[in-house]
């Protein structure tokens, strides 16, 4: 299995005889109580409650299939969490990852609900977040404390696309016995295995890519031997598990991933490229691209482009921003991504220590499974509408 190719891995990951009776898929295991036989059953289940079945909020089969395939296709791992939602991922695993007057490093371009979490709820309970500039990474090593736990990072990063040299910054904090934390939605296991180049805990919104159908939302964390157990025992301790029906969704999803993410980079690159020579369009926002200042990073690390980046546009009228959004064929207008349909969202990007400005309004746009040709032509129409 390990020698195979990620595609291939993608396939039979997860999938034991054992689980299925012989059916392709898990069947849909809805289970609270599961019974003992006997005294001797119910004492020895105890001693071992992840030998097997327990009660349905460790799992049953159905959770263990997509567990174990999120941990395959992170080759080096330990095991994998799964929680209903990305955000309650990324709760636990900051939960797991630090302790009351425990200091964070978090890089300035996170996912907003991420920086929210830290500034309630890790600050309520004593720990202190600093975030750094995610492009530069240099000053890292003496920002670290001797109450430092852990280097937050996303790359790359949400809304603005960042890319970090994150095999760096977890080598620096695997030396100073931090532990290093990636939120890998944009990238998924596929593109960017994660835990090999060294990160501790690895975050994913299933919600995005691996469901891909716009239909349940999920989140998982996949860590590296050394952080496994907390992880677990954090998770375990807040209650998180993930619903059956929703872990069928997700398996499904997950076994055409590698055909979908190839279709998706394919057309946001020739969307970001036909953009950039648009005349409404400041920059195109997308480290794909040759000239973007990540994409030395992006072609050293990723196998793959997935389905998103952003357009600076040139100022213009809310209304004639309203005139190119509201007017698409092809992009719906809503939060999230993955799924088979092209979204776009009009973004403002949050920031404590770095600035973010763009003179006109910005648009983040996901690229689904349409034809490029047919979304090259709305979101150019879209953009003369703009334009006026
Ligand atoms: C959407 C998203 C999340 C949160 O996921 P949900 O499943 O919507 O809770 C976390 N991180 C990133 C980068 C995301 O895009």
């Amino acid at each position: 299995m390990s020698g195979d190719k990620p595609a291939t891995r993608l396939v039979h990951a997860g999938r034991r005889p054992e689980w299925t009776h012989g059916v392709v898929n898990p069947p849909v295991y809805r289970a609270s109580t599961c019974l003992f036989e006997t005294l001797d059953a119910y004492e020895a289940a105890s001693r071992n409650p992840d030998a097997g079945l327990y009660y349905g909020r460790r799992g049953t089969p159905t959770t263990w299939a997509l567990a174990e395939a999120l941990t395959e296709m992170e080759p080096g791992a330990a095991g994998t969490h799964l929680f209903p939602s990305g955000v309650a991922a990324i709760a636990a695993v900051l939960l797991a990852a630090t302790s009351s007057g425990g200091h964070v490093l978090m890089a300035d371009n996170v996912y907003e609900p991420t920086r929210l979490m830290a500034k309630s709820i890790l600050a309520q309970i004593g720990v202190e977040t600093e975030f750094y500039d995610p492009t530069n990474h240099e000053s890292l090593p003496e920002r670290i404390r001797g109450n430092t736990q852990a280097i937050y990072m996303e790359s790359p990063g949400s809304l603005t696309f960042e890319v970090q040299d994150v095999p760096a910054i977890a080598a620096l904090a695997r030396a100073r016995g931090i532990l290093s934390i990636l939120d890998n939605t944009w990238a998924t296991p596929l593109l960017f295995p994660a835990i090999r180049h060294g990160v501790d805990l690895s975050v994913q919104s299933l919600t995005k890519y691996v469901v891909g159908h716009s239909d349940a939302l999920m989140g998982s964390v996949t860590a590296a031997p050394d952080a496994w157990q907390n992880l677990r025992n954090t998770a375990l301790r807040l209650g998180q598990t993930a619903a059956p029906d929703d872990c069928a969704l997700a398996l499904r999803g997950l076994r055409t991933l590698a055909v979908r993410m190839e279709r998706h980079g394919k057309t946001a690159l020739a969307l970001a490229q036909a953009l950039a020579a648009h005349p409404a369009v400041e920059r195109v926002i997308c480290p794909g691209l040759p000239g973007d200042p990540g994409h030395a990073l992006w072609t050293r690390d990723f196998s793959g482009y997935a389905s998103l980046f952003a357009i600076a546009l040139k100022p213009g009228s809310r209304e004639a921003l309203a005139a190119c959004v509201d007017n698409l064929r092809h992009f719906g207008m809503g939060f999230s991504f993955g799924g088979y349909e092209s979204l776009v969202l009009p973004v403002k990007p949050m920031r404590t220590v770095t600035r973010w400005q763009t003179e006109g309004p910005m648009l983040r746009i996901h690229c689904g499974l349409e034809d490029a040709d047919d979304l090259i032509a709305d979101m150019k129409n879209g953009l003369d509408r703009y334009a006026g």
